[in-house]
């Protein structure tokens, strides 16, 4: 990236980088006396590290709109910038990114607690929070946190390799989240415990990693589940062991280990199991995944009204065939319209075509 760069851009790089970080860090100390700010802070934390990565692509991409954009603006500052939303947009469209649907949930459920504190006045978050407040502001913190850290540190880690130790930092930081979800936990056991008891089920939460996330779904062989300690919602899968026929539950990936024999499941062996029988000459009903985009082959299949992906587990509301390759996709809000021009998980669309 750097070579790519012309010293200017790696400044701005730098600059929005560093800004990012230091809203991260402002976030987490306002937390205490004015979760206001802390909410506001975190938001502009993550739409700067959002337009760093975009800037890396072109500047003007961080423009609200580029088409308009100028140099001499752009080394001015003197610009109207990409909003949360379209900056995630231009990440999938124009950059290629994989940010799955539970990720851009997060981003956006910061970004809506960001606007509406700005527009309207809410006494509770301009004084020292209480729990109610602290139980709005660091769930929805935890997991944007989970997300764009992982994005950081795996994705973008190229691109961000000279601040990884101030991004190591600032995940440091956020673990006293950690610690005030751990003492919730503390405080919830004897309802959970209770629950139990009662018969509910309860996994251990996919985000968190407490023993919390009580089981609300079942669509056999699809659970789903929300955490009682960080309100993440997730789904899992129960399926046979084909050795020893003890319960396996797979969480993502296909990826499932036998507690009794060690027999681990992949994304092969689910497709086997649950993919249904087809005619090779029959067109295929399964799709590829609109949402984690694995693109080895297509992954979703008919689950009841809709499709389920058994990569990532999502299920997916929408399909069809994409108007530029044809091959069948299925996804969620996912917009087949625009796939002749914008492409799908399996090709570029016509834009790239003409551009090439
Ligand atoms: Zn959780
Ligand atoms: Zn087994
Ligand atoms: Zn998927
Ligand atoms: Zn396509």
């Amino acid at each position: 990236m750097n070579k790519k760069m012309s010293i200017n851009l790696q400044k701005c790089f730098d600059s929005l980088t560093c800004n990012a970080i230091d809203f991260l860090e402002k976030s987490v100390t306002e937390l205490d006396n004015s979760p206001k700010y802390s909410v506001i802070h975190f938001c502009s934390a993550i739409e700067l590290f959002f337009k760093a990565r975009l800037l890396v692509e072109h500047w003007s991409l961080i423009f609200k709109k580029p088409e308009n954009a100028q140099l001499s603006k752009f080394k001015a500052g003197d610009f109207n910038s990409v909003s949360m939303d379209e900056a995630i947009n231009r990440l999938k469209n124009i950059s290629g990114e994989k940010i799955e649907n539970k990720a851009e949930q997060c981003f956006k459920i910061v970004r809506n607690h960001r606007n509406q504190l700005i527009h309207f006045f809410n006494e509770k978050y301009i004084v020292k929070p209480d729990n109610a407040t602290l139980d709005e502001v660091i769930p929805e913190q935890y997991a944007a946190w989970f997300y764009l850290h992982s994005l950081l540190i795996s994705k973008w880690q190229p691109i961000f390799k000279d601040y990884l130790e101030k991004i190591e930092k600032l995940n440091h930081l956020m673990q006293r989240h950690k610690k005030y979800l751990s003492a919730k936990h503390e405080e919830m056991k004897p309802a959970i415990l209770n629950d139990k008891t009662n018969g509910i089920q309860y996994e251990k939460c996919y985000f968190c990693n407490f023993d919390a996330a009580k089981v609300d779904g079942s669509y056999d062989p699809l659970f789903s589940c929300t955490c009682r300690i960080c309100n993440m919602r997730s789904n899992f899968l129960v399926i046979a062991c084909p050795k020893c026929e003890t319960d396996i539950k797979v969480e993502d990936l296909g990826l499932g280990e036998c507690q009794k024999c060690g027999f681990v499941s992949d994304i092969n062996f689910l497709l086997q199991e649950l993919a249904p029988d087809e005619d090779p000459k029959e067109e295929s009903l399964r799709a590829y995944c609109s949402n984690c985009e694995y693109s080895a082959e297509p992954t979703a299949i008919p689950f009841g009204d809709s499709y389920l992906c058994l990569n990532c587990l999502e299920l997916l509301d929408e399909h069809g065939h994409c108007g530029y390759c044809n091959d069948l996709i299925a996804g969620s809000g996912y917009n087949l319209e625009s796939s002749y021009c914008c492409g799908c998980v399996m090709c570029e669309g016509s834009l790239a075509q003409d551009r090439s």
